[in-house]
This record gives C-alpha cells, sequence and structure tokens, in this order.
C-alpha cells in the first residue's frame, strides 16, 4: 500500500515518530479494533483511533442517545438525542476520518453473538458500564484468543489493564474470578461519574491499542492501573497468571460463555 499525498498530509505528525513510520501507518490502516459500547469509554478511545487512521473500527452497543450521556460520552452531539449509539458514533468517526471503516453493532451482546462477532477484529477494547458484559467480554476474549484492553470508571476514579492469556498473561478473572454479587459495587446511574475522568481512561486504551498495533513501547499486559482523579494520582499493581483461575488456570472450570444476570434493566441504559 502507497500513501497518496492527502494521507501523508494527514498522518505526517505520527508518521514522523521513531517507531511509527510508513510501516506502523501501514499497520494502522490494515488493523481492526473492536470497541465494546459507545458510551463514555469508548467514545474517546474511537474518536482517537479513527483520527490515527485505524482501518476498522467495530461498534457496538445496544442503547439510544440521551441527554444524560452527553456530559461524557463525546462522540454525540444534542443533536444526536435519539439515534442508536453506534448509528451516531459511526457519523461522527466518519466526519473526522472519511478512510475509517466502522462497523456497527446495534444489539445486545451475548454468549451466542459476541464469539463470533469479535473473531473478524485484531483486539478488544472494553468500555462496558456492568459485571456481565465485561466477564463476557473476557471470556470471549480468552476462548478467541484476543488481547483485551479493559478500561473502567466511578465517581473520580478509573482503572486500566490489558490481558493476553493467549500468550501467558493473566486475565479478568485472574483478579475477579466471578462477578460481585447484584448491588455490590454501584453504577455510575448510582453513584455518578466525572466525564474527565471517562476521557482520560478512554485514551489510554486508545494509547494502549496503538502501542499493541504498532509493537511499540512496554504492554500493560498483566499491569493493572488505577487512577484518581481528585488526588491525581497512579497506582500500579503487577498482577500475576492465576493458577486457580476459573477460566485460564490449570483446571478450568469454565469452557463455555455464561450470560450472568443484568443487575438493573435500566443500567445498560447509562454507558460509562
Ligand atoms: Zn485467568
Amino acid at each position: 500500500m502507497t500513501f497518496s499525498e492527502e494521507q501523508i498530509h494527514r498522518y505526517s505528525r505520527q508518521m514522523i515518530l521513531p517507531g511509527i513510520g510508513g510501516k506502523g501507518q501501514r499497520k494502522l490502516s490494515g488493523a481492526k479494533v473492536f470497541v465494546m459500547g459507545a458510551g463514555g469509554l469508548g467514545s474517546p478511545a474511537a474518536l482517537y483511533l479513527a483520527a490515527a487512521g485505524v482501518g476498522t473500527i467495530g461498534l457496538a452497543d445496544s442503547d439510544r442517545v440521551e441527554v444524560h450521556n452527553l456530559q461524557r460520552q463525546v462522540l454525540h452531539r444534542t443533536c444526536d438525542v435519539g439515534l442508536p449509539k453506534v448509528e451516531s458514533g459511526k457519523k461522527t468517526l466518519e466526519s473526522l476520518n472519511p478512510e475509517v471503516k466502522v462497523q456497527t453493532y446495534f444489539e445486545r451482546v451475548t454468549s451466542s453473538n459476541i464469539r463470533k462477532i469479535i473473531r473478524d477484529y485484531d483486539l478488544v477494547l472494553d468500555g462496558s458500564d456492568n459485571f456481565p458484559t465485561r466477564f463476557l467480554v473476557n471470556d470471549a476474549c480468552y476462548f478467541e484468543g484476543k488481547t483485551l484492553i479493559s478500561g473502567a470508571i466511578l465517581r473520580f476514579e478509573g482503572q486500566l489493564a490489558t490481558f493476553k492469556p493467549h500468550v501467558n498473561g493473566p486475565c479478568y478473572r485472574c483478579l475477579i474470578s466471578e462477578p460481585p454479587p447484584p448491588g455490590h459495587i454501584p453504577s455510575c446511574q448510582e453513584a455518578g461519574v466525572l466525564g474527565a475522568v471517562a476521557g482520560v481512561i478512554g485514551l489510554f486504551q486508545a494509547n494502549e491499542a496503538l502501542k499493541e498495533i504498532l509493537g511499540i513501547g512496554q504492554s500493560m499486559n498483566g499491569r493493572f492501573l488505577l487512577f484518581d482523579a481528585l488526588g491525581l494520582s497512579f497506582t500500579e499493581v503487577k498482577i500475576q497468571k492465576n493458577p486457580q483461575c476459573p477460566l485460564c488456570g490449570e483446571n478450568p472450570t469454565i469452557k463455555e460463555l455464561i450470560d450472568y444476570e443484568q443487575v438493573c434493566p435500566t443500567q445498560s441504559s447509562v454507558s460509562p
């Protein structure tokens, strides 16, 4: 693939970077990234992936844009209220970079469709807002051998980790083996979230995705980052592969995907 004048112009500021160049830009153009949720995390992540020239972005979300989403879900505009988030997101991403192909999934992701969906992609970004989806995405990535870049936010705090159990790294279940009991951890709907915190973590997810595609820098594989916005501090914890992990451990008990019950039916209307 050769670049047009316009492409060289568009990507010039990153193509001059060491470790990227034309070769890296070609990797980005050929890359396919699946973004789970077009909400608070998926929005900034997808925007920066599209801007960088990631060739194909998959966007899955079964919700429509609501006014209370706009405080943090920067893919959407006031005029998009009522539209499926994936449709609004596709419109925004394509207007930012018409070269990017945006594949949309306006459906609830479940055990019956997720493996087939993510199979087409090189890596997965999880920006979902609930534990059933988080575990479903983790397990599907494990079975399909996909790198998972996971983000989570609540109130003034955020978390980031990359899981690569297919190259002997830990998975999400090595950290938390089962979803917490319903109601144990509040949702953003109940506890609130600062929009900029979603921006910080979503952009870290995009940053890690670009690094994984380009094969540069130090992967977040086996590392868990905690962000405290009020103190503006970061804490990094090393995470090991857990031999007792029910999914990727020595004697796994989970052999197929599980649809955990959604805690509250209205929760899905509030992506992080
Ligand atoms: Zn595991």
